[in-house]
């Protein structure tokens, strides 16, 4: 098989011949940001909301951009076309760069490393989707800037492997009584036909997703809301969603082993799949290459 491309400091290389430092920070600190953009018949869906949240990430561990959004647009379109014509999920990683000795202290001079690649996605159908996954509610671990997609990612490890191991598909992280997000997901909670997400604070990632989802609510005219949402609020939900860049919406059928509603993917979750897949439609089909 041959392997994929990766674009690693300014070069298009297989991804087998990429090598980074082990004085690079992001391996000794977790001192990076990333991204993960699907693409949709050869489109980045969404490329500037995941640069911009990208240069929010690099904000808030004190880093400059990088690259600008044509140098980045360039870079990714290359990787997606070097890896073929299938659908896609893009990842991106920038760290602070490479130290010359292992020091917490920020170095004076250095230079980001850039890394990209990306792997083959399936577009599951309404069918397949609407199988849904069964979470538990897990306890979280994480620091207090949990808005900054860093690839500082041990506490979302530990969870997700917390929920797994219980044979779980996802854990939803329950902070002081309050749900905040899956482990590598947004939620929604839906209740007598009103969409439910908690309100953007330094306790959840702004997904991409969980705004797609959003405004498709508003311009559908379906009522939604962002409100905090307890632990007990979600054993009252009559459908539970995740959302993320690579699974879409998601219907969550089964809570802590109990049915969410009747145990089936519901009917707001249906109507809401729908409008999802025909913004990715629209979306591929508007973008010109
Ligand atoms: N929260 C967490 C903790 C995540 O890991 C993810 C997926 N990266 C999300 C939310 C969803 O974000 P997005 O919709 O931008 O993929």
């Amino acid at each position: 098989m041959t392997p994929r491309t990766a674009y690693l400091n300014g070069q298009f290389l297989p991804l087998d011949e990429a090598k980074i430092s082990p004085l690079d920070r992001g391996f000794l600190f977790g001192d990076g940001v990333y991204e993960v953009i699907p693409v949709y018949n050869n489109c980045l869906f969404h490329c500037e909301a995941h640069i911009t949240r990208l240069n929010s990430s690099l904000a808030g561990i004190r880093m400059i951009p990088p690259l600008s959004y044509p140098e980045w647009e360039t870079i990714l379109e290359t990787v997606v076309e070097k890896n073929g014509k299938e659908d896609q999920w893009l990842y991106i990683q920038v760290t602070r760069g490479i130290d010359s000795i292992r020091d917490h202290q920020f170095p004076k001079h250095v230079v980001p490393t850039i890394f990209v690649v990306s792997y083959p996605k399936t577009r599951l159908t309404k069918e397949e989707q609407s199988q849904g996954i069964c979470v538990t509610a897990i306890t979280d671990i994480r620091w207090k800037y949990c808005h900054i997609k860093t690839t500082a990612r041990l506490a979302y490890v530990l969870m997700y492997q917390e929920a797994k191991d219980a044979g779980f598909d996802e854990g939803i992280i329950i902070n002081n009584g309050y749900a905040q997000e899956g482990t590598t997901s947004n939620f929604f909670m839906i209740r007598h036909g009103v969409i439910m997400t908690p309100p953007k604070t330094p306790l959840l990632l702004s997904g991409i997703t969980r705004d797609c989802i959003l405004s498709l609510a508003e311009k559908n005219k379906i009522p939604y809301r962002e409100t905090k949402i307890s632990e007990r609020d979600l054993q009252k939900a009559d459908e539970l969603w995740i959302t993320s860049s690579t699974r879409g919406v998601y219907p969550v059928i089964n809570l802590n082993g109990h049915a969410v509603g009747n145990g089936k993917a519901g009917p707001l979750w249906e109507r809401m799949w729908t409008l999802y897949d025909a913004e990715v439609t629209h979306f591929s089909l508007s973008v010109s290459h």
